[in-house]
């Protein structure tokens, strides 16, 4: 069935800017409704919120938007969230779903209320409250096919029809659930719907289905039951189970509400939640369907849920994003009631601006070329200080070592530069971060024509990097040391997709990019590398945030993961909007 798009401007969101320091942006429009029911005392001025993730794949950044919502709009009301799986569907969950969930939103620095919550704990109750609708005279069993059922529904323009059923007495409707829990039926053959409207404009209300048969082994329950819930009924009747105040939900249930709604009345359930819907969050150059990310990674386009190309938490994570960039990027998003999709850039801002923060500073070369100080001697070596984080004084110094023979970036000389090239070529004169100031006196190139050699001399007055005479330099270069450096496997990554709209014209899988990932195994990093962890995460000087990848990472073989490079394209395309 279509969702509903809510209607445009309708309680349009206030963005949060999240910038502005010492300004408190106005809240957004879920914020001003939970600030309202406290100010008029509804639930004594309690607030209690869910996340309610489906146990049938990993989280990924749209959920997060959901997380940091229901998690903050809790925190900053003195109130509790809880984390609740709604398991009522045992064909698609499994007990690793279960746990990865739990894994990401600790990751992500929240803390649910009590011990972890399952649709399924309340599955005892939940057959209470359908037999209180039947006795009501609320919902009755159904014996049509599940063909019949769709077949009678009718369409936006013409009224559903009653089923032949739709009258059975309250005792033979009992009587039918009872033996369907009971298992004398075969799947498939009787259904319990709920008894609304068939002729109801909103296509939810046409008697939907509340239970059906299903002969499958639950995760956590078993074979105990053989009828299971539907999503509508069992949602709405979990939050009133654990009172939870506003359950904060994305807008394709917005016409789902009135269900919602209803089933609470209905089962005659002491507690009355509130639906509020928000627009779901959509990212450029993304998808973020578990349908299609589980396609992503059954068909083996990545390595797994958790590849660092991936939108998942998961992925996100072994990319080397820290957990407070992600929150801070659904902050900056804010919460609106119209859909839209975010630029990835965005993202990649967030990102950049927590690591230039927190993220310690080393040095390392990716396509390296030889580098030999002729006034240097060939036996000597010192080592330099060298400042870990230019952001964070706290964050000190260490020491590099520094040699005749050294490493450059390969893009960093040129035989023959055009006029606005100011890094080293013959006869120029550049810095050495944290080192020296080196002319370039020759060089020379292998049988194939590549330069194999640049030649230079130091100035040995110039120790630190600063010239004596305060004479101008324009280029600093990162380098190593050829003898002390650590040899590493480096994985450049770039977006997982080519185009802005995955799928848009077919496949979507047809618009994946085919350079999303470049191995490169000529990478040479300074030696404090070796004391790098598996998760750390590092600044490489001009080359952008890299993070020791938790699976593959040895101390006497780095693997470094590319988190982001450091061009940051969000400013223009935030000046561009405007
Ligand atoms: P998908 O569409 O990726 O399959 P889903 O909505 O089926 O996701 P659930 O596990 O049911 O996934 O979602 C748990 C919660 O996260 C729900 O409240 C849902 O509304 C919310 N959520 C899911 N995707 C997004 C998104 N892109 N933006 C914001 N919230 C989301
Ligand atoms: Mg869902």
């Amino acid at each position: 069935m279509k969702a509903v798009r809510g209607k445009e401007g309708d309680g349009e969101a206030v963005k949060r800017p999240g910038s502005a320091p010492g300004t408190d942006p106005p809240p957004d429009f879920i914020r001003a409704i939970v600030a309202a029911d406290r100010a008029a005392g509804k639930h004594g001025g309690r607030v209690g919120t869910r996340f309610p993730p489906e146990p049938n794949g990993f989280l990924h950044i749209g959920h997060a938007k959901s997380i940091v919502l229901n998690f903050g709009v809790a925190a900053e009301n003195g109130g509790t969230c809880n984390l609740r799986y709604d398991d009522t569907n045992p064909a698609k969950e499994e007990a690793l779903y279960v746990e990865s969930i739990a894994a990401d939103v600790r990751w992500l620095g929240y803390r649910w209320e009590g011990p972890r919550k399952f649709a399924s704990d309340y599955f005892d109750r939940l057959y209470e409250f359908a037999e209180t609708l039947i006795r009501r005279g609320k919902a009755y069993v159904d014996s049509l096919s599940a063909e019949e059922v769709r077949q009678t529904r009718g369409t936006l323009e013409t009224p559903g029809t009653e089923s032949p059923y739709r009258n059975r007495a309250v005792e033979e409707n009992l009587d039918l659930f009872r033996r369907m829990r009971a298992g004398e039926f075969p799947d498939g053959t009787h259904v319990l719907r709920a008894r609304i409207d068939m002729a109801s404009g909103n296509l939810n209300l046409r008697d939907p289905t509340l239970y059906r048969i299903r002969r499958l082994g639950h995760h956590r329950t078993g074979d105990d039951w053989c009828i299971y819930p539907m999503y509508d009924f069992a949602h709405a009747l979990s939050d009133s189970i654990e009172g939870i105040t506003h359950s904060l939900c994305t807008l394709e249930f917005e016409d789902h509400r009135p269900l919602y709604d209803w089933c609470v009345a209905e089962s005659r359930a002491e507690f009355v939640p509130r639906q509020i819907e928000f627009a779901r969050l959509n990212v450029s150059y993304t998808v973020l369907s578990k349908r299609r990310l589980l396609r992503l990674v059954s068909e083996g386009h990545v390595s797994g849920w958790d590849d660092p190309r991936m939108p998942t938490i998961a992925g996100l994570r072994r990319r080397g994003v820290p957990p407070a960039a992600i929150r801070a990027f659904c902050e900056r998003v804010g919460v609106a009631k119209r859909d839209s999709t975010v630029d990835i850039a965005l993202l990649e801002h967030a990102v950049r601006e927590e690591l230039n923060r927190t993220s310690p500073r080393r040095m390392g070369v990716l396509d390296p070329v030889r580098l030999v100080v002729e006034n240097y001697p060939e036996e000597d070596d010192e080592t330099l200080d060298a400042v870990n984080n230019p952001e964070d004084p706290a964050a000190g110094a260490r020491r590099v070592p520094f040699c005749r023979e050294l490493l450059i970036e390969r893009a960093d000389f040129m035989e023959d530069p055009p006029r606005k090239f100011y890094r080293l070529a013959p006869g120029r004169e550049v810095r050495l971060r944290y080192a020296y100031l080196v002319t370039c006196t020759g060089f020379s190139k292998d049988e194939s024509g590549r330069v194999d050699e640049i030649r230079v001399r130091l100035d040995p007055d110039s120790r630190g990097g600063d010239a004596p005479d305060g004479r101008r330099v324009r280029a600093t270069l990162h380098w190593v040391s050829a003898r002390h450096a650590v040899p590493a496997t480096v994985r450049l990554y770039d977006r997982l997709f080519g185009v802005e709209t995955p799928g848009r014209d077919g496949d979507f899988t047809d618009d994946l990019n085919p350079d999303s990932m470049r191995v490169n195994r000529e990478a040479r990093i300074e030696p404090s590398v070796r004391d790098l962890n598996p998760g750390d995460r590092i600044q490489l000087e001009r080359l952008g945030y890299f993070v020791a990848d938790s699976e593959d990472h040895l101390p006497e073989s780095p693997v470094l993961n590319r988190t982001v490079s450091l061009r940051d394209t969000w400013a223009r395309i935030a000046k561009r909007a405007r």
